[in-house]
């Protein structure tokens, strides 16, 4: 047989990748699904962007970036957290990686040990636990609950912590409930972190600038300046600027913990692509009314999904306040029968069954640690969106 490495061991692949899997293989079929399972926005990348990545490469940026990344798009980075954090970081408090996933990996591998614990605010993003566990670090889930607007209260954080805690991971806006934790949350979270002087917050705002109906996502390291030495505040241009598939991410923190990255980052992939670079300095720089624009869509689309699935009976679902997602519960369907003869047990059975028989693929809550529900991406058409509910609605009618 052949021999894998004991870090590999149990560990699950992604859901989201998984049910992208299956609808590909259905579309294959020639059946005309509806992909809601992934979470990237539909939008172009901004012309300008292009531009300047194809400037870059013609002018010869062509060669090695610094490890950290280049000190135009570093320089760049450090103008968009001080115009939208009110962050203040030197250039040796900034780092530029392949998206902000390897800033996560990065962090993770330069500072967890087997034993250690991660704290994750459920439900989450699947690749925390996921990151931890190939260094042997423990995830510990707390649950942000539906009646808390699924925000992280503070005393099931403080109920989590224990002296094995390395990290504590906070997500808002929120993937995939779309909560925002906002100054007066993060305050009381800050206070319970301020008892444990020796553990890092991981604090990914990746989808910061995608909030609705006036709401304001706060960083920590601002609103508790006295916890920024141990934060690492994360960002990128993949879901701000669509542009996914540049992977440019990064982040702003502690110059000796960015420096254990550095290392990190300069055996496994000697920094990120510098025509990359290049546009991501033209993104952040660039003028904000885009990325206003496309908040604006995605806040019709949720209100659109979100009202549609409100009206059908056996389906409940909160309003997010960020990101690109809907979060409807489906308890009201368990213990029912599809038209196909499916008994729906659980949520990843309501999602296969909606896939085969609806031809809608969504992820189930059990991915992302929290059940009974499904996540729908809105980073889609207002008419795919229109017939994907329509299609859920039929789907459930249909439930004996
Ligand atoms: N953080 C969250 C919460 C995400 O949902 C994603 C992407 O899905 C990322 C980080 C990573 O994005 P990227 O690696 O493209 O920067």
């Amino acid at each position: 047989a052949r021999v894998f490495a004991q870090r590999l061991n149990g560990l699950p692949a992604p859901a989201t990748i998984e049910m992208a899997r299956r609808a590909r293989a259905l579309r294959a079929e020639g059946r005309d699904v509806i992909l809601l399972a992934l979470g990237e926005p539909d939008f172009p990348t901004p012309p300008a962007v292009v531009q300047a990545a194809h400037q870059a490469a013609l002018d010869g940026q062509t060669r090695y970036p610094p490890v950290d990344g280049t000190p135009a798009l570093k320089a760049a980075i450090a103008r968009k957290f001080l115009r939208d954090n009110a962050l203040e970081y030197a250039a040796d408090e900034i780092m530029v990686s392949n998206g902000g996933k390897q800033v996560i990996f990065n962090a993770f591998m330069a500072t967890l040990d087997p034993g250690d614990e991660v704290v994750v605010p459920a439900p989450y993003w699947v690749s925390y636990p996921l990151i931890a566990r190939m260094f042997g670090a423990t995830p510990v889930f707390v649950t942000c609950r539906e009646e808390d607007g699924f925000r992280l209260r503070a005393d099931a954080l403080a109920a989590a912590l224990t002296p094995r805690t390395r990290w504590v991971v906070l997500n808002f806006p929120n993937n995939p409930t779309g909560a925002v934790c906002q100054q007066d949350d993060l305050e009381a979270i800050a206070k319970v972190l301020r008892d444990y002087p020796d553990v890092w917050i991981l604090s990914d705002e990746i989808y910061e600038h995608l909030v609705f109906d006036g709401v304001r996502a706060a960083s920590i390291a601002a609103v508790a300046p006295d916890l920024k030495a141990r934060t690492i505040t994360l960002n990128g241009v993949s879901k701000a600027y669509a542009m996914t598939g540049w992977r440019v991410g990064f982040a702003g923190g502690p110059a000796d913990l960015l420096a254990a990255m550095r290392g990190v980052q300069g055996n496994a992939t000697s920094g990120v692509c510098s025509i990359a670079q290049a546009a991501a300095v033209a993104a952040l720089d660039g003028p904000t009314d885009l990325v206003r624009e496309m908040a604006a869509v995605y806040s019709r689309r949720r209100t659109l999904v979100v009202e549609a699935l409100r009206a059908v009976p056996g389906l409940t679902c909160a309003m997010p306040e960020g990101a690109f997602y809907a979060y409807p519960g489906v308890a009201g369907c368990l213990g029912r029968t599809t038209a196909a003869g499916r008994v729906l047990e659980t949520d990843s059975d309501f999602a296969i069954a909606l896939l085969e028989e609806g031809l809608v693929a969504t992820v189930p809550g059990s991915a992302f640690g929290f059940s009974p529900y499904l996540r729908l991406s809105c980073a889609t058409s207002d008419d795919a969106l229109r017939e994907a509910c329509a299609r859920i609605a039929a789907f459930v009618a249909g439930l004996r």
